[in-house]
């Protein structure tokens, strides 16, 4: 008699999807697999189920992001169609530029990345699942018991489910890290001290960045504005957006488009690039994204109950990471469970070994990400004329620095087939 093995991932976001796609191609056809994601927004409306949330100062799907290129090879070793449709749909781009508020040139750092639309590369991932995978429903507890198979509750008190895997890919507010970890501080995401707004914007895009594709980074006293191309499919879409030093916006409040507007308009008004001020002019915004990092944990799971992506390690945007080391997760989790089941371990040892194996692997990896982006410290804005030449000249140093580096650890590149295969062969 066969064993059909249950997995429960908690959220269909970035990482939930990826991992659901990993487990399906990776763990072998011989062992009978059911996957089910449980999301409380529902994909296609971007709606919670609680009408409450869709007015909170929080991030539901959000506009764009830059995908950088271990996180598209990871798509690719997932399903290369769902790595040629997402490549289409972005806006690939060979290097970051850095400017000054007045447009003068400080660097440039060559690095494939490749900005896209967020809800379009969410249901990209989830048109890669067979219908009926994803179920709009909001997990409320995840009951973990020694030696037994956790449990999962709903919000709407339907039927609790046992499975022999539940993954928290649930975000920066986990339900399921919350449940794994208590609500001890030290377990949970500290404020950056920064927030973003941004957007899209319908503009013809200017033949500089049609002809040199790549992401702009204005830097200035208050703040930073960035902007790029958001497809390739289409020359009228811009996506911009604009991070800067705040105190921690009051949770739950209801969001002040107007106030939104005014605010980045004096915070970038007097900046000299005509598309900013297209952007300000034209500026809606729909969100603030206050950025919370996550601190190290102990571990990533245990009793049949793992976190991956941003429950575990909500990485600071400046390192352009979030998103392509919530595939390694998946990518990793798959590969380590498939690899354990290949060994001819039963089910549970397989699972107790993939979870310790995904910490062990990948903890340290992202450490390292988090460690060089938080070098930066984001100073107090607005900052002072010589503070803001402090800022120029560093930038101007650390672009030149970062090439002269990057040259010497061409082809050093950390992939997940090799940790995970070195890991396996211990
Ligand atoms: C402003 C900003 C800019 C960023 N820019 C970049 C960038 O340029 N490049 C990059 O790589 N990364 C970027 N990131 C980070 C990236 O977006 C995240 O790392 C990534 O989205 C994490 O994916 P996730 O699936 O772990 O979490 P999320 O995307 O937060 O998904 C979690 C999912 O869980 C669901 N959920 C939560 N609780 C429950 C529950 N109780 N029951 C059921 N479902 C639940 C949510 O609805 C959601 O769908 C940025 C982040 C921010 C905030």
């Amino acid at each position: 008699m066969y064993y059909k093995m249950k997995i429960i991932i908690v959220g269909a976001g970035l990482s939930g999807l990826s991992t659901a796609i990993a487990l399906r191609k990776f763990i072998p056809t011989s062992q009978s697999l059911e996957v089910k994601i449980y999301d409380n927004i529902n994909p296609a409306t971007g709606q919670a189920t609680e009408q409450e949330s869709s007015n909170v100062a929080t991030s539901q799907l959000g506009a764009g992001l830059g995908l950088e290129a271990n996180g598209i090879r990871v798509l690719d070793n997932l399903d290369p169609t769902l790595k040629s449709k997402v490549y289409a749909a972005g806006f690939p781009c060979t290097h970051f530029t850095w400017k000054t508020a007045g447009d003068w040139l400080l660097g440039r750092e060559y690095v494939d990345v490749l900005p896209i639309s967020r809800p379009f590369l969410i249901n990209c991932l989830q048109e890669t699942l067979p219908a009926g995978v994803v179920i709009h429903q909001k997990v409320a507890r995840v009951i973990t018991r020694q030696g037994k198979k956790p449990v999962v509750q709903f919000e709407d008190e339907s039927p609790d489910e046992t499975a022999d895997l539940v993954i928290g890919a649930d975000g920066i507010r986990s339900t399921v890290r919350r449940d794994l970890f208590g609500e001890d501080e030290k377990y949970r995401p500290q404020y950056a001290g920064i927030c973003a707004v941004g957007g899209v914007l319908d503009v013809p895009l200017p033949k500089h960045l049609l002809d040199n594709p790549t992401m702009v980074f204005y830097m200035g006293s208050t703040g930073v504005f960035g902007y790029t191309g958001l497809t390739q499919a289409d020359k009228n879409k811009l996506l911009y957006w604009s991070v800067y030093e705040t105190d921690l916006p009051g949770r739950g409040l209801k969001l002040d488009h107007d106030l939104m507007i005014q605010q980045i308009r004096e915070r970038h008004g007097d900046w000299t690039d005509p598309l900013i001020r297209q952007c300000l002019q034209k500026a809606n915004l729909d969100n603030v994204y206050p950025i919370f990092v996550m601190p190290d944990l102990p571990y990533w799971g245990r009793d049949g109950c793992v976190l991956v992506g941003d429950a575990v390690h909500a990485l600071p945007p400046r390192s352009g990471q979030g998103a392509s080391q919530a595939f390694e997760d998946g990518e990793a989790l798959g590969l380590l469970l498939s690899g354990y089941l290949e060994k001819g371990y039963d089910t549970n040892e397989a699972i107790s070994r993939s979870i310790l194996g995904l910490f062990e692997i990948r903890a340290g990896r992202v450490q390292r990400i988090r460690a060089d982006a938080m070098r930066w410290k984001d100073p107090k804005m607005p900052m002072s004329w010589l503070k803001t030449c402090g800022l120029y000249i560093t930038l101007f140093i650390l672009v030149r620095v970062n090439r002269v580096l990057s040259f010497f650890r061409r082809g050093e590149s950390w992939n997940v087939r090799d940790a995970v295969s070195k890991y396996l062969k211990r």
